[in-house]
């Protein structure tokens, strides 16, 4: 039956009460109403997930909507404006502020829901990362979404593995965690699944694992006593927040930038105001051209584009299969000089196969392809037996194996490590079916393999005859080998190590991935530890290929043409990445091994890390050593992991890169960018969408810089030449509310550049105002300035009024502008190379304008508004030919600058 356990879980009490580490393990699993062999029924998990929720901790919920708003109008220029429109209230000019007034509301309301935009799709991004968890139900291993843990399921744990829910453990092996996130401890904890006195405090109930919490080492199993909100660490951290953050070191510096200029407008503004009323104008008129001043020269739309732009190459990069979780990495992988990529899985295809056999001295070839069990077994040519050494070697990698083999619709699926389904597959070419292997040979006890040990051991039989299987690495096994088994599969011959090792490099020579395999007996199955692995018998050697990955050399020639490092950094033979390498594109002369590193001094180490392009045998603890000593030289370091030991390195790295497929959870948290598909081009994909992203801000910036210090410069001019205002204040704020968002914002759009992986990497401290652009600044801010007052006084001397020559000057303004956006479309090249329709919002946004500059004009309601009047086409066609003038002005300087080297 059924107990009815946990209705009353939620409201946090009753797991606390319920004394879950003072009871047996099987007691628990009666409690939660678990067999503990069979988990929880389907149905049974479906009615708890129902009653108990998903096992999620509640989001804190975001910043209410007018408090997000309200930020918005707390910006320093929104707080500048909202005072000029209250003094000009107070001046009685209730319409003027009325129209600053709607002109912040507007403005507020573009920049909330832009905000409000790209902290969805990030925070949609985020949620899109799952956690698998594996559970026992009906009797099956499933893999399942974290989320759908109910108490009272049975839950795996493997080293790398974040702890999904508050688990009672029920058997463990060498399990060690992390509980760091709850009892501010950060050495690893040992665990036990034994009961414990029931006033343990919480900290040292070593047979619990509290959810948040990370296997660094081991194995085991756990019941779910408590998930979501009720979990301990639900408990104390309660909600995680809902919003990521937007800021990043670029929007920061252009915050700052602002700032800045805001004093240097207002400092500026006063001296305007002072020689006007040296003048004899009245403070009045003074006031309303000081604000124009501010206005038309702080570049409102920057904080905006600036974010959206972010996020903007967020979705792009996610399109391209590279989810970023810290927003700071889309700016930083522009700048990536160095990429460090694991080789198996990365850069190759994880798809094992064995090829050869080698065994008593003779080599055997496997026929057939990929993970299909089809295909025979040759020596010399001819048809082997398969009996004796070749037959126990099958045998050892099939027993010593955690992965498996199925068929769906005719094709053969593997779960588990690659390296130990291509050992399986191999077996049953050789006739030995895995499952009949592990039903007559069962397990007693193992050293599961990681990339730290480098090999993997089982334990067989009962103690009378206890057989203890080894594959691994070569170099850690060959030096603990001290017979090898003879053809016949029982006798022991003496072992000529240096005939393995000329065997293991040729293979190796051909890129073949090689596992040495070996076995002895044991006095009992109960203790096994790295001292076990010695006296071993030599079975052989299996050697397997991992085709590079396809993409994988086109992606590696984008990199070097890029001007950045492509570095293999492997735990496999050195001999077998190098010819990996020369496979993928990488011109390695030598590589540098684990051992040889751990031999360096930091300078050493330094010299050798920039020189060297591939890493063998390398142990992860060791690649935060090179992620080091490259960004000593000042390289940006882009570094790839998936292991738990690899957290380190992916968090001190510029770019920690996890892999979504094969990656532990623990690298996934340490990294700043997931790819979705493991796959090394996803990378080289990332790093141009982050060029692009940063070209695509420069060209904001490059766009509306001159333009607000155009309109500037007018109102300057006027004052100091004692001239009537050619702007008045609102309608400079009209045209800076309207283009910034119809004309600037579209940049945002811009695909990336051709030859954008032609250029060498932008580097990190490259400042974003530099001489170029200052020239350009004032080039077309002077442009701008002779277009609008040449006109306006043409229009003056002609006799027409006052609102018509300023709706001159306004119209020369925005389509001055809209012209130049067509130089601002690249960098580097005439806007024609771009492909004029390549991004079509530079059209839609162009097309907008146009229609408000006519309702600008020509309706009624917005000439009394705006102080306009309609203007006639020999106007336009003037403005017209000054917008076309400058955009080809501006175009010859463009080519001149880049000529210039
Ligand atoms: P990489 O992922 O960089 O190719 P690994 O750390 O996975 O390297 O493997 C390093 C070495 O460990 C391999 O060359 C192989 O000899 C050995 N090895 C890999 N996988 C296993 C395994 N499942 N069991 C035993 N040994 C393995
Ligand atoms: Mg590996």
């Amino acid at each position: 039956m059924l107990v009815d356990d946990n209705d009353t879980r939620r409201d946090g009490s009753a797991s606390r009460d319920t004394a879950w580490h003072a009871r047996s393990a099987a007691s628990a699993a009666q409690e939660m109403g678990v067999d503990g062999a069979q988990g929880l029924s389907e149905a049974e998990a479906a009615a708890r997930l129902a009653r108990h929720g998903p096992n999620r901790l509640s989001e804190r919920p975001g910043k209410p909507a007018w408090r997000r708003f309200a930020a918005q109008l707390g910006q320093p220029l929104v707080l500048v404006l909202l005072a000029a429109g209250a003094i000009t209230a107070a001046l009685g000019e209730t319409v003027d502020a009325g129209v600053i007034f709607g002109v912040v509301l507007v403005n507020a309301l573009i920049g909330y829901w832009q905000e409000a935009k790209a902290e969805g799709a990030l925070a949609a991004l985020a949620r899109s990362v799952t956690t698998p968890v594996t559970v026992r139900r009906d009797g099956h291993r499933r893999q399942l979404d974290a989320g759908q843990l109910v108490p009272g399921d049975i839950v795996m744990l493997a080293a790398g593995d974040r702890i999904p829910a508050d688990l009672r453990l029920l058997l463990q092996h060498e399990l060690h965690t992390d509980d760091s996130l709850l009892t501010g401890e950060s050495q690893p904890v040992g665990k036990h699944a034994r009961a414990l006195p029931a006033d343990t405090v919480l900290a040292e109930r070593a047979n619990m694992a509290w959810a948040g919490s990370t296997v660094v080492m081991g194995q085991g199993s756990g019941l779910v006593v408590a998930t979501g909100d009720a979990t301990e660490t639900g408990r104390i951290a309660g909600l995680i927040a809902a919003a990521p953050e937007l800021v990043t070191p670029l929007t920061r510096k252009m915050a700052r930038f602002s700032n800045w200029l805001l004093w240097a407008i207002a400092a500026l503004a006063g001296l305007t105001f002072a020689v006007g009323l040296a003048r004899g104008e009245t403070g009045f008129d003074m006031f309303m051209a000081a604000v124009a001043l501010a206005v038309g020269a702080i570049p409102e739309g920057l904080p905006a584009a600036v974010t959206v732009t972010l996020a903007i190459g967020v979705a792009r990069m996610a399109r391209r299969r590279a989810i970023i979780r810290h927003l700071p990495a889309v700016e930083t992988l522009g700048s990536t000089t160095v990429i460090c990529s694991d080789k198996t899985g990365t850069l190759t295809e994880n798809a094992m196969t064995v090829r050869v056999l080698w065994c008593a001295g003779e080599g055997y070839a496997l026929g057939g392809q990929g993970y299909a069990p089809s295909g025979d077994i040759r020596h010399d040519e001819m048809p082997a037996t398969v009996a004796g050494a070749v037959r126990e070697c099958l045998v050892a990698g099939a027993l010593c194996n955690d992965a498996s083999l199925r068929q769906e619709h005719g094709r053969w699926l593997i779960t588990g490590d690659p390296t130990e389904a291509a050992l399986l597959v191999a077996a049953r070419k050789g006739g030995e079916d895995e499952h009949a292997l592990r039903a007559r040979h069962p397990r007693r006890n193992e050293l599961p393999f990681d990339a730290g040990r480098q090999y993997m051991a089982t334990a067989h039989g009962d103690d009378a005859a206890c057989v203890l299987y080894v594959k691994g690495a070569l170099e850690k096994l060959l030096p603990q080998c001290v017979d090898r088994l003879a053809a016949d599969g029982t006798g022991r011959q003496p072992l000529d190590a240096p005939a393995v090792e000329r065997a293991a490099q040729a293979y190796a020579e051909q890129g073949m991935r090689l596992l040495l395999i070996a076995r002895r007996t044991l006095a009992t199955a109960d203790q096994l530890s790295d001292a076990s692995i010695a006296g071993l018998t030599l079975i052989g050697l299996a050697g397997m290929i991992d085709p590079p990955r396809k993409a994988v050399v086109g992606a590696i020639r984008n990199c070097h043409s890029a001007g950045i490092r492509v570095k293999m950094i492997t735990g496999d033979h050195a001999v077998t990445a190098l010819a990996i390498a020369r496979q993928i594109g990488i011109d390695a002369g030598r590589a540098l091994t684990g051992r040889e590193l751990a031999a360096l001094d930091d300078g050493q180490l330094a010299e050798a890390a920039l020189g060297t392009d591939v890493f063998a045998r390398v142990e992860p603890e060791q690649k935060l050593r090179l992620v080091r000593a490259l960004q000593g030289r000042g390289e940006v370091v882009a570094m790839t992991g998936d292991g738990v030991n690899d957290g380190p390195a992916l968090k001190q790295a510029d770019i920690g890169v996890a892999m979504g497929l094969a990656g532990t959870e623990v690298a996934k948290e340490a990294a700043a960018m997931v790819l979705t598909d493991d796959n090394f081009a996803s990378i080289e994909a990332a790093v141009e969408e982050g060029r692009g992203v940063w070209d695509n801000l420069v060209k904001f910036i490059t766009w509306t810089l001159p333009t607000n210090f155009g309109e500037g410069l007018v109102i300057v001019v006027a004052i100091l030449f004692g001239a009537t205002l050619p702007i008045t204040p609102l309608q400079i704020l009209w045209i800076n509310m309207t283009t910034a968002v119809l004309l600037g914002l579209p940049l945002a759009f811009e695909p990336i550049e051709r030859g954008i992986m032609h250029r060498p990497p932008r580097r990190l401290d490259q400042p974003v105002l530099d001489a170029a652009l200052i020239r350009r600044i004032v080039l077309v801010a002077l442009l701008l300035l002779a277009g609008s007052f040449g006109l306006f006084l043409r229009e003056l001397g002609q006799g027409h009024s006052l609102a018509e020559a300023r709706t001159v000057a306004v119209n020369v303004f925005v389509m001055v502008e809209a012209a130049y956006l067509f130089n601002c479309r690249s960098l580097s090249q005439a806007f024609w190379k771009q492909g004029l329709f390549s991004n079509p919002w530079i059209w839609a946004g162009i097309g907008a304008m146009l229609a408000l500059q006519m309702a600008l004009t020509y309706l009624p309601f917005m000439n009394a508004l705006f102080q306009t009047a309609p203007i006639g086409s020999e106007e336009w066609l003037s403005i017209l030919a000054i917008s076309v003038l400058s955009s080809l002005l501006i175009g010859l300087e463009k080519a001149l600058a880049m000529r210039r080297p």
